[in-house]
């Protein structure tokens, strides 16, 4: 998606404000001697953010607008070194909430819908994005939080909730309950909405046919703003994300160049109206596409594809971007084979190679045959055709660690 000359001119605003703050991203502005962009040409010059950036900036250091206006301050969750903090004034706030309105309004919901709300709150943006989203649209919030799942059904049956928040993984543990103690009957949830982390196919439907309710995901990241920058439509086409606040992009992660729309590759983010810490050209290291043409529900809002993982799994076989998670759903749709998997992938006579290793479901496998149709399918809907070999079942180390499962032996 090429960017608009609103667009750009938001982005000449959001520099000056940049500036003026003498923030990192000045700085970078200084050393690559731009301080205005007036073309597509222009933008695509821009320095990138980087989370370390950010990190350095710690404690307040993205603070762009003055301080009276910083009405809250929001924290990421830095598994290694310093958190990063990001402010926020209370258009930040309000534009926030109109995005995850949008959202809850793409997902069905009305102001007669009741919606627990069980994400995290606190410095975390997740669960108070949801809130004032929810607020916004006039529905009713049911603030519970994470975690006390007894507490959560009660709540879920005596209110009558409507609409389920949660992550993937917490909404499978309540389908999961809820099966076991056989309340689906008691339950009125018509709809989910799902956030952050990458689910399969599996889990979804798992989800979805438990419980029997609408599935949407739901895109965001601290960084900018928190979940709500994206969500998906009731035809499950991918998410579509608010253009009028954010302009994305995707990117070739290694080389730093735009994607054609279609690719996959490293989603990256400018915020166009943020004041309380702006950022241009926001490395995410999400992985996913552009996807091409309008969506079916007749919105004008572009989509970006569900997200495929992050950066550092992706690997590149025969000039074909291709990351574990695919190769992961492919397997799923064989009965015969479980999901134990390894893949290897090396550099022969001048081509590279993809041998897989899956295991065989006991007693019913046509060993040759399986490895066959695996390796047809993979090339149908990857592009490339590996080596597959299926083994008996336990043979494969088991890892917990989705990365363990690959093994590059180009760079040995
Ligand atoms: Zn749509």
């Amino acid at each position: 998606m090429e960017i608009t000359e609103l667009q750009l001119q938001q982005v000449n605003d959001r520099i000056k404000e940049l500036e003026k703050s003498g923030s990192f991203y000045g700085q970078k502005l200084n050393e690559a001697g731009i301080h205005e962009v007036h073309s597509p040409e222009d933008f695509k010059k821009l320095p990138f953010s980087e989370k370390k950036d950010l990190r350095n900036a710690y404690p307040l250091g993205l603070m762009t607008a003055p301080e009276e206006k910083i009405v809250r301050i929001h924290s990421s969750s830095g598994t290694t070194g310093k958190p990063v903090i990001i402010p926020y004034t209370q258009k930040d706030v309000d534009d926030w909430a109109t995005q995850f309105a949008r959202c809850f309004e793409f997902a069905g919901v009305t102001k007669l819908d009741r919606v627990q709300i069980t994400p995290g709150y606190g410095l975390w943006t997740a669960g108070i994005g949801f809130q004032a989203g929810c607020e916004k649209l006039g529905a009713m919030a049911i603030p519970m939080g994470p975690g006390n799942t007894e507490k959560q059904l009660e709540m879920m049956i005596n209110l009558k909730s409507t609409v389920i928040c949660a992550t993937s993984s917490y909404a499978l543990l309540l389908a999961e309950e809820i099966e076991k103690r056989g309340l689906k009957n008691q339950i009125c949830l018509k709809r989910g909405v799902i956030g952050s982390e990458r689910w399969s196919k599996k889990m979804r439907d798992k989800i979805s046919s438990t419980l029997g309710i609408e599935l949407f995901d739901i895109y965001g990241l601290t960084e900018i703003y928190g979940p709500g920058i994206g969500i998906s439509c009731k035809y499950n086409t991918g998410m579509h994300y608010w253009d009028d606040f954010i302009y994305l992009e995707i990117i070739d992660p290694k080389t730093g160049e735009n994607v054609p729309d279609g690719e996959f590759g490293e989603i990256v983010i400018t915020t166009l109206v943020k004041e309380g810490a702006p950022l241009i050209r926001y490395r995410t290291h999400d992985l996913s596409r552009i996807i091409p043409g309008q969506c079916e529900c007749g919105s004008k809002y572009p989509r970006i594809d569900s997200i495929q993982g992050r950066t550092d799994d992706m690997m590149k076989i025969k000039g074909v971007n291709v990351f574990p998670s695919q190769i992961e759903e492919i397997i799923a749709e064989f009965d015969e084979i479980n999901s134990e998997y390894q893949i290897h992938i090396s550099h022969l006579d001048g081509k590279d190679t993809m041998r897989i290793y899956v295991e065989a479901v006991s007693g019913r496998v046509n060993f040759a045959e399986t490895a066959e149709k695996l390796a047809e399918r993979i090339k149908s809907k990857i592009g490339f055709t590996p080596i597959v070999k299926v083994v008996e079942e336990g043979v494969l180390p088991r890892s917990t660690k989705k990365t363990a499962r690959v093994i590059d032996e180009r760079y040995n």
